[in-house]
């Protein structure tokens, strides 16, 4: 297995077999909604850069936020310092979250987030003096990131968990309760667990990396419900929803629940810099409230609430409150399900569906995702489809035209391999 000589491979690319996988495109530049190649091609970015960009590319408001911060402290560390960009950002992101979810905990990545709303509802418990619950109840088809306790929590099925099922702590998976009759084995094993369960952890609305499914806000609040009932805390991972892209600002307020705990992350900073933030209820921040310096919540990252990135988010923030979103994000959404429904009668497709602004044409088989993606570079689009599923969550302020392009492609794409 040893390498041959050949081309340099300094660089080691994501979920990728380095071996056989074709040397991707080169993004020179963006621009708006679109990444310019280095040969000059212009690709209409699908799926927002991972789901981040929603405000476009190099937006200038939030361009100028950088530049002006970049020029005081691109950097300082927050242990035991703070700035105002991070301040602000929390009492902003306080305010425009549901219900009591008041006290901000900022990291770098979606999978930080996730692994810090574990530790702390596991150490919740702990502060509340009841020991033994530090197992997680997650559902089938869930993605909740590429770190280990992420990876935990993520659908032993999928495909994560290959190598490292034994590395990774043992956790609990239910069925979603897309009706009534579901109900009761979730509701079973929240019972029969409740000393062992430090929380229960969904993707409201949008599973995404395990199917791009979706379910309703009746769904939801089932799960909510029943954690409420049997008292465990609810955790909302809305890394990929929140921001606008079901719809509504955070997709929990489809079922108009306040989960315990949310993660956020990619939309975040309007696609410029990484940031994270995992937000606590009043009552869960209450629990490390103390003059035992041990409750405190021991997690910190070096780079946490970079006021680069807090700076990027502020401004994104400002863009939520001005522009119009939900028209734009009401707008993709009509166009998605009246452009992708001649996809419907293709043979090889078995589902077309859409929530928000997010579009997906289920084909009937595995499909060769690097085929797949050169087709769509073809037809000017860039897309990132996996498994059976062709999928676009465009930037929220794509024109009619390139929408329209966007769309074509996905069922052109379909049709081919049909
Ligand atoms: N949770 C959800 C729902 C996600 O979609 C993702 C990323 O796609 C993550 C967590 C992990 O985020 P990150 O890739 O920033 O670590």
């Amino acid at each position: 297995m040893t390498r041959p000589p050949g081309p340099p491979t300094a660089l080691w690319r994501p979920y990728t077999q380095m071996k056989l996988a074709a040397p991707p495109p080169k993004v020179q530049a963006t621009e708006g909604v679109r990444l310019i190649l280095d040969d000059g091609t212009s690709l209409v970015d699908g799926i927002s850069s991972w789901w981040t960009a929603c405000h476009g590319y190099n937006h200038p408001h939030i361009r100028a936020a950088v530049a002006d911060q970049l020029a005081r402290m691109p950097h300082v560390m927050f242990g035991g310092l703070t700035h105002e960009p991070a301040e602000r950002l929390a009492r902003r992101l306080a305010t425009l979250l549901p219900g009591d979810l008041d006290h901000v905990f900022f990291t770098d990545s979606g999978s930080v987030a996730v692994e810090v709303a574990m530790k702390m509802a596991v150490q919740y418990w702990l502060n509340r003096g009841v020991k033994g619950r530090h197992k997680f109840v997650s559902f089938r088809d869930g993605y909740h990131g590429d770190t280990l306790g992420a990876m935990s929590v993520t659908d032993p099925d999928g495909g994560m968990h290959r190598h490292f099922a034994g590395y990774l702590p043992r956790q609990f998976v239910a069925e979603l309760p897309t009706d009534l009759d579901r109900i009761a084995g979730l509701e079973s094993l929240l019972a029969r667990h409740r000393d062992e369960i430090a929380g229960v952890i969904v993707e409201p609305l949008v599973q995404g990396a395990g199917g791009m499914r979706f379910h309703d806000g009746d769904t939801l609040r089932r799960i909510a419900n029943a954690a409420a009932r049997h008292g465990h805390l609810l955790i909302a991972d809305e890394i990929m929803t929140g921001f606008g892209r079901t719809g509504r600002m955070f997709a929990s307020e489809e079922a108009d629940i306040v989960p315990d705990i949310m993660c956020l992350s990619k939309a975040l900073t309007g696609g410029t810099i990484a940031l994270a933030a995992t937000v606590a209820r009043a009552h869960v921040f209450d629990a490390f409230w103390s003059d035992e310096p041990s409750a405190a919540l021991m997690h910190g990252p070096t780079f946490m609430a970079n006021p680069l990135a807090c700076a990027a988010a502020n401004a994104s923030l400002d863009l939520f409150e001005r522009e119009p979103w939900l028209s734009q994000v009401q707008a993709i959404a009509a166009a998605l399900r009246r452009g992708l429904e001649p996809a419907r009668d293709l043979p090889g497709v078995v589902d077309v569906r859409v929530q928000g602004a997010i579009g997906v044409v289920q084909l009937t088989a595995l499909k060769d995702a690097g085929w797949l993606r050169r087709r769509f570079i073809e037809l000017g689009v860039w897309a990132r489809p996996f498994g059976d599923i062709l999928y676009v969550a465009p930037p929220f302020v794509i024109e009619p035209r390139d929408l329209d392009l966007l769309v074509r492609a996905m069922v052109t794409v379909a049709r081919d391999w049909s």
